[in-house]
């Protein structure tokens, strides 16, 4: 079988073999066995990377059984990430993060799938401001896609818009107004460290990163796993 996928990440699992997992465009996420992988490093230098997009061959259901395994690999994109930041690659690991945890196999999505190429095939991808924009757009649109979306721009007991965002319900739905709230006993649970100006978000690359970790505390309730990218944001 052949497919393109971006490389999510990889396991050691013998002397010699190595784990892969990516997303797929017709599989979504998969594993796949690639045999040989640490004793002929040449053959995969580069390929088996994080946030590469490859074109992939491999042997599928093999007589019915698991793994699969893998036959060739090659580069479609090279996201050379040993040339980037070290906040842009905490960030392109949460993106692989939320695959990893959200995920199960072979349950494709193109939405899923084209969400990873905006942002990984995006233009300027050392520009930190830009992958913040991005980080967001993925958040949002990956979450609606899973229909657990997070209400962020209005209340979302009585939809009216805010202009920040003071109290965040991750268990109900997102952004809370002070009247919808405080009649709530866990109320005081939901203040945010430092609110968010919702008008400044756009430009200002500090509140970007407070609505990316709120975004994340919503996602880690609802995937019930943890976001380990989340502690090296600071
Ligand atoms: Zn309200």
């Amino acid at each position: 079988m052949e497919d393109e996928g971006f490389v999510i990440k990889k396991k050691e699992y013998s002397d010699y073999d190595i784990f892969g997992s990516f997303y797929t465009n017709n599989l979504g996420k998969i594993n796949l066995l690639i045999k040989n992988a640490r004793k002929s490093k040449k053959r995969f230098m580069g390929k088996l990377e994080p946030f590469n997009l490859v074109s992939l061959k491999f042997k599928y259901k093999n007589q019915g059984s698991y793994p699969n395994l893998l036959e060739s690999i090659d580069l479609i994109d090279n996201h050379n990430y040993i040339t980037l930041d070290k906040k842009i690659i905490v960030l392109s690991s949460l993106i692989n993060e939320y695959i990893d945890n959200f995920e199960t196999l072979e349950n494709a999505s193109k939405k899923n799938f084209n969400y990873l190429k905006d942002f990984f095939l995006r233009k300027d991808k050392n520009n930190l401001s830009l992958c913040l924009n991005e980080v967001i757009k993925f958040q949002l649109k990956y979450l609606k896609n899973l229909g657990v979306s997070p209400s962020v721009q209005r209340c979302f007991k009585c939809q009216k818009n805010l202009k920040e965002i003071n109290f965040f319900d991750i268990q109900n739905g997102g952004n809370i107004c002070y009247s919808c709230g405080k009649n709530n006993t866990n109320f005081n649970s939901m203040r945010i460290k430092n609110k968010i100006d919702l008008r400044s978000v756009k430009r200002d690359d500090n509140s970007k990163l407070n609505l990316i970790k709120t975004i994340i505390n919503f996602s880690e309730f609802h995937s019930g796993k943890q976001f380990n990218s989340v502690q090296y944001l600071d």
